[in-house]
């Protein structure tokens, strides 16, 4: 069992790295931001609520948010050999109500790991990224496109700009970031738990480094 978060600015590679990391230890990759996707395209109230903020670059209030997320959470850890979180905790009252939430299943969070990218790189990440609205995985039109141009290598269905992938809500998501996610850093910092990573390397490369450090860790 090997609980932990992958963490980082909008844009940093979490999403591709979490993926790939679950393949390779046989993780669930959970991420938040596809929950709250899901919310939105199933036209829940839920959904409805979290649209309004996630549409401007705002951060979903945290009781909503882990209203949404609680359960998977729990789920994902009961019924796996571990997930990867991303994209959650994003707040101090968030990260206080994970710990409460794997205290309650008897489960520890055994890494964080902080994948480091500057903002101009994360602008050019972004504005080009591609996600496909069947599997959620993401690619990139210059540094990680997929072989056929629009179609997901995974599960064949189309590609797509997400609406708030544009330049003036992606500045707004990284103020955010750094007013209310970057405290999050020193809360797993204090527990010992914070790894740090350069994140601007390509992709195979930062997986190595992370796949290293974690197998250090003794995941399998
Ligand atoms: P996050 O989940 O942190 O928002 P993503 O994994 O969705 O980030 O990556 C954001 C964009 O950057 C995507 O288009 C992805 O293909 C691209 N990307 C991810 N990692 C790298 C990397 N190491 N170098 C260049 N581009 C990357
Ligand atoms: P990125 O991959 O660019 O980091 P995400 O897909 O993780 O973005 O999140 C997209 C949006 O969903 C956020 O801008 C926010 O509105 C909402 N969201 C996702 N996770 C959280 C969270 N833990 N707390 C609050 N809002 C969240
Ligand atoms: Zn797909």
């Amino acid at each position: 069992m090997f609980n932990m978060l992958i963490m980082g600015p909008p844009g940093a590679g979490k999403g591709t790295q979490a993926q790939d990391l679950a393949k390779r230890f046989s993780l669930r990759h959970l991420a938040s931001g596809d929950v709250v996707r899901s919310e939105v395209d199933g036209g829940t109230p839920k959904g409805l609520e979290a649209n309004e903020y996630m549409k401007d670059g705002k951060l979903v209030p945290d009781v909503l948010m882990t209203s949404m997320v609680a359960d998977q959470i729990k789920v994902a850890c009961e019924s796996s050999n571990g997930v990867v979180l991303d994209g959650y905790p994003r707040t101090l009252p968030q990260a206080e109500s994970l710990t409460k939430i794997l205290g309650e299943c008897g489960i520890e969070m055994r890494a964080v790991v902080n994948l480091k990218v500057p903002g101009q790189e994360i602008l050019d990440r972004l504005v080009f990224r591609l996600t496909c609205h069947g599997c959620n995985r993401v690619y990139h039109r210059n540094n990680n496109p997929p072989k056929v141009e629009g179609i997901c290598d995974d599960c064949g269905k189309g590609l797509k700009i997400r609406p708030d992938d544009n330049e003036q809500v992606i500045r707004e998501r990284l103020r955010v970031y750094e007013e209310q996610t970057a405290p999050v850093l020193k809360y797993y910092e204090e527990r010992g738990l914070l790894k740090e990573f350069d994140g601007t390397p390509p992709i195979g490369e930062v997986f190595q480094c992370v796949v290293q450090y974690l197998q250090k860790l003794g995941a399998e």
